[in-house]
């Protein structure tokens, strides 16, 4: 059993109480390899923000649990040495789907876990989220849970209401599970295709898609049920046109893929929304910045010839996201 105090990882309690007080959204980035990470830390460090690291079960696959650990614990010494004295990092779970795994990954050393039990029946879910806080509350670990489906990139993608949270029962779930904070679904999706093109409109002027908008009305119902309760948006990368653009002009194939406009997560992010999922945006950006040097540099066989400058452009992605998008910027000096 390794604490994730131990490693100077904190959970996610005082910061979502202070974002939600302040009117901004803490940064949750999925990282999966160094240059991820490393652009990450560096944006958090510099800009001086709270940062959450996602690590989802396909990453702790990829790149083997006991590794992700270490980088974690590398990441706060690293802050520490670029001048951050008291680095606010979270090393989260992302997408949990068993009590095993979670209580894995408190077990060693991460601050914070999601379970997802969205796509069980509502009393299934409610099992399975309470005994995941039950034990992770015992290490003073912060618990995620979900309730509502997010549609996925291969999902049929429906605006209905049956796929949003249901307001009438986030009071029961969020009591009798006893989790700290509440991803709910409210539009937003997983990918970089979050909606199909007859979803959307298009703008005249541009020729590109529109997506639908945001059920605000939804999140504000849910906020009047649970006043000051932390609540948590997946799916929410915007897919950056210049991105698509560069992949598209150095030989990729992304027709189409359209995201969460920014002006929409801004304002998520002065209510109750206190943490906010992104993880296609940098996938996106790595891609563009590999692909640009292979187009231009054939010979190049350096891995760190194109690693560089897609660590780079991340970098640059995740100080944006954290200034102008999340408000984050300042938050943990
Ligand atoms: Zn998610």
């Amino acid at each position: 059993m390794v604490s994730y105090k131990e490693l100077g990882l904190v959970n996610t309690r005082e910061m979502f109480a202070k974002a939600i007080k302040g009117g901004y959204a803490i940064p949750a980035f999925n990282f999966n390899n160094m240059e991820q990470l490393q652009a990450i830390i560096k944006a958090a460090a510099e800009t001086k923000s709270p940062v959450i690291l996602q690590v989802s079960k396909g990453a702790r696959a990829y790149a083997n649990p006991t590794l992700l650990r270490y980088m974690a614990q590398g990441a706060v010494a690293y802050a520490k040495e670029l001048g951050w004295e008291k680095p606010e990092i979270v090393l989260h779970l992302d997408h949990g789907d068993s009590f095993e795994l979670c209580k894995d990954c408190i077990d060693l050393g991460f601050s914070s876990v999601m379970i997802d039990g969205s796509a069980l029946p509502y009393e299934e879910n409610i099992a399975l989220s309470k005994k995941v806080a039950d034990y992770a509350h015992q290490y003073d670990v912060t618990v995620e849970a979900e309730l509502g489906v997010l549609a996925g990139v291969e999902d049929e993608v429906q605006a209905e209401e049956s796929h949003y949270t249901r307001p009438e029962e986030v009071i029961d779930f969020s009591k009798r599970t006893g989790c700290d904070s509440l991803a709910i679904s409210i539009g937003t999706s997983h990918g970089a295709y979050k909606f199909k093109p007859e979803q959307c409109t298009r703008d005249p002027k541009t020729g590109r898609l529109v997506p639908p908008p945001l059920a605000f009305d939804v999140l504000d119902a849910i906020m009047e049920k649970l006043p000051g309760f932390p609540i948590v948006l997946h799916g929410s990368s915007s897919v950056p046109q210049e991105y698509v653009d560069m992949i598209n002009q150095y030989g990729g194939k992304l027709p189409d893929a359209v995201g969460i406009p920014e002006e929409q997560l801004r304002k998520a992010a002065k209510s109750a929304v206190c943490k906010i999922n992104i993880d296609s945006d940098s996938r996106l950006a790595f891609t563009a910045a590999v692909r640009k040097v292979f187009a231009e540099k054939p010979g190049e066989f350096d891995p760190r010839k194109y690693c560089g400058p897609a660590r780079d452009l991340m970098e640059q992605l995740y100080k944006h996201k954290i200034i102008n998008v999340l408000g984050s910027d300042g938050k943990a000096c």
